[in-house]
C-alpha cells in the first residue's frame, strides 16, 4: 500500500509518523526504542498479532488487562493509565488524517488523550479509510463488531455479523468514541504505520 498520502496528512496535523513493511519489523522497532519502562496495552488485536507484550516483558513492565489474573482486571486498567509508555491501534484512520477508536469501558480512549508520556498507535493498512466519514463507519461497522463477536456479546451485532444496530443492548461494547484530529499537547506520539492487515 503506498502510505504517501496518509503520512503527508498525518505530518501536516503533527503526528510522527514510521512505516513498516510488516509486523515483523515494526516490532521489532518498537522493542529496539522501548527499554526498562512500564507500558500498558490497550485492548488490542493487532498488538496481540504482533506477538509484543512478550517482546516487550522481557525488559519492561508491562501492564495489559488481557494478561490479568481474573478478578483484577478493573485495577490493571486504571493502573495502565499511568505507565510511561501506552500502546494501542485504531478503529479507524483516515487519509485525510483524522483517528478514530471505539470503547466499551473508556481506558484505552482515555489513556491515548492524556496520562502517558509516549504514544505508540500502531495500525495495520486494514484499518485505513479514504476520508473521516468512511473511518468512522469502518469503525462501527467492521471494527466494533467484529469487537463484540471476539467478546461473545449478547447484542444484534455478534449474533448477524454483518454491521452496528446502534443497539440498546445492556452487553454494548461501544460506549466512548475518540476522534484524535492532531497530537494531544503534553505528550509525545508517534504512529506506527504497518503494510499488512492487523486487527480489525
Ligand atoms: S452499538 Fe451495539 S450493535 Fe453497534 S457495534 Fe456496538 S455493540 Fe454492536
Amino acid at each position: 500500500m503506498n502510505f504517501a498520502k496518509l503520512t503527508d496528512n498525518l505530518t501536516k496535523r503533527g503526528w510522527a509518523v514510521s512505516t513498516f513493511a510488516n509486523k515483523e519489523d515494526a516490532a521489532a522497532y518498537l522493542n529496539q526504542q522501548i527499554d526498562g519502562q512500564t507500558v500498558a496495552f490497550g485492548g488490542s488485536m493487532t498488538l496481540k498479532q504482533m506477538g509484543l507484550y512478550e517482546q516487550l516483558s522481557e525488559h519492561n513492565k508491562v501492564i495489559w488487562h488481557w494478561k490479568a489474573a481474573p478478578g483484577t482486571e478493573d485495577e490493571v486498567r486504571h493502573n495502565a493509565q499511568h505507565a510511561a509508555v501506552y500502546l494501542s491501534s485504531v478503529n479507524g484512520v483516515a487519509e485525510t488524517g483524522e483517528l478514530i477508536n471505539i470503547d466499551g469501558n473508556g481506558n484505552r480512549v482515555s489513556a491515548i488523550q492524556y496520562g502517558p508520556q509516549k504514544i505508540y498507535l500502531v495500525i495495520g493498512s486494514n484499518k485505513i479509510a479514504p476520508d473521516y466519514e468512511q473511518a468512522l463507519w469502518r469503525a462501527r461497522n467492521i471494527a466494533a463488531p467484529k469487537n463484540a463477536q471476539r467478546q461473545h456479546r449478547n447484542t444484534p451485532c455478534a449474533i448477524n455479523a454483518d454491521r452496528c444496530y446502534d443497539c440498546n443492548s445492556p452487553e454494548r461494547s461501544c460506549r466512548a468514541l475518540s476522534v484524535l484530529w492532531c497530537p494531544p499537547r503534553g505528550a509525545e506520539y508517534e504512529i506506527i504505520l504497518i503494510d499488512e492487515p492487523l486487527g480489525y
